[in-house]
């Protein structure tokens, strides 16, 4: 993987670009891959931006959402675009295989591949060129990055400002995380420059949910959270029935892992979901506990060092077991 640097001289002739993400893109995979989807516009590239599947609701608002293609649902289409890009950018993920259906196809394109990603360990074989960063807060801000050192700042915009605002919140945090750096805050100060309003964007990612989701949060608090307090760590189970009770929808169980971690002396979180497909699973932890690692040598999964996730092909009682069962070979780790 040659440096992203590299890539900025080529920036001044017209491209064919597909921008893709993550499977269930949250607020920084839609937010770095539309910032950088209005950048590269405005230097004349034709640009589409294909995520592997449908994203949640709440990321409708974002500038240039509504032109997104869904893999799942526009198949033909996407395919049609992948096949005729010059250039595919992968933003906020470290293996092809969290594109999922996706992946075998960009893999078999010949097109230049860019990664632009913070995520721990990347399979840097996939790519061409790309900046792989873990000290970064999210890949929103590493796209700042790109727009500033690339000598283009003067095309930031308050749609790409928006964009890129909803990662950085997003994935600090809304700006509590160890990640949220002074350049942090620096580039809010830019971006707020540019007519930024941040509470509009506060409001339409956190505020947007239906009842149902509020009453789903508080069933699965008092039914569905157990506490283990010799090993510091808070289980969640979310069985394909509390899922159709509630109708709960893409994004609905976002950020429900850190409820836990409210709790003084929990120092891991985990939430596994019974999806239709696989168990899907999420860690969360707090100072020296590693659910990066954890995640990958037990969940067939990955991320950070205190956010990641993970999943299972077994059983939702299987896999809980099993969390359970391995929880003890990490007590050290936990106190
Ligand atoms: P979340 O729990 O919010 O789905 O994900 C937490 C972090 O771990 C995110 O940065 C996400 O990209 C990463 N992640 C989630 N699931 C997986 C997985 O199955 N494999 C890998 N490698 N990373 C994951
Ligand atoms: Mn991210």
């Amino acid at each position: 993987m040659k440096p992203i640097n590299e890539i900025y001289p080529l920036l001044t002739t017209p491209k064919k670009v597909v921008i893709t993400t993550h499977q269930k893109p949250d607020p920084d995979a839609m937010g770095s891959s539309l910032g950088l989807y209005h950048f590269l516009k405005s230097l004349g590239h034709t640009v589409t931006v294909i995520s592997p599947t449908n994203w949640p609701g709440f990321l409708n608002w974002m500038p240039g959402c509504d032109l997104v293609i869904d893999f799942e649902y526009k198949r033909e289409k996407a395919l049609e675009e992948l096949n005729a890009a010059e250039w595919i950018f992968c933003l906020d993920f470290n293996t092809l295989s969290r594109t999922k259906n996706l992946a075998p196809f960009i893999a078999a394109r010949p097109a230049v591949k860019i990664l632009i990603d913070h995520h721990q360990q990347p399979e840097e074989a996939a790519f061409d060129y790309g900046d792989s960063n873990t000290i970064k807060s999210s890949t929103s801000e590493m796209v700042y990055d790109f727009i500033v050192n690339s000598g283009y700042q003067d095309r930031l915009s308050l749609e790409i400002a928006e964009c890129l605002y909803a990662g950085l919140i997003g994935d600090t945090g809304s700006f509590r995380f160890p990640s949220a750096s002074a350049h942090v805050h620096s580039m809010v100060a830019d971006l707020k420059s540019h007519g930024l309003n941040h509470t509009i964007v506060h409001e339409n990612i956190y505020d947007n949910y239906l009842e149902n989701r509020l009453r789903f949060i508080g069933m699965v608090l008092l039914h569905r959270m157990e506490i283990m307090y010799e090993y510091n760590t808070a289980l969640i189970a979310i069985t394909k029935k509390d899922l159709l009770r509630f109708d709960i929808k893409t994004g609905d169980t976002e950020g429900l892992v850190n409820y836990p971690l409210s709790i003084k002396g929990i120092r891991m979180a985990a939430i596994v979901i019974d999806r239709d497909e696989e168990r899907k699973w999420s860690f969360r932890s707090k100072g020296h506990v590693d659910v990066n690692t954890f995640a990958r040598k037990y969940f067939d999964g990955g991320g950070h060092f205190n956010a990641a996730g993970g999943k299972s092909i077994e059983s939702l009682e299987k896999t809980v077991e099993k969390f359970k069962q391995v929880l003890s070979e990490n007590t050290l780790q936990l106190q």
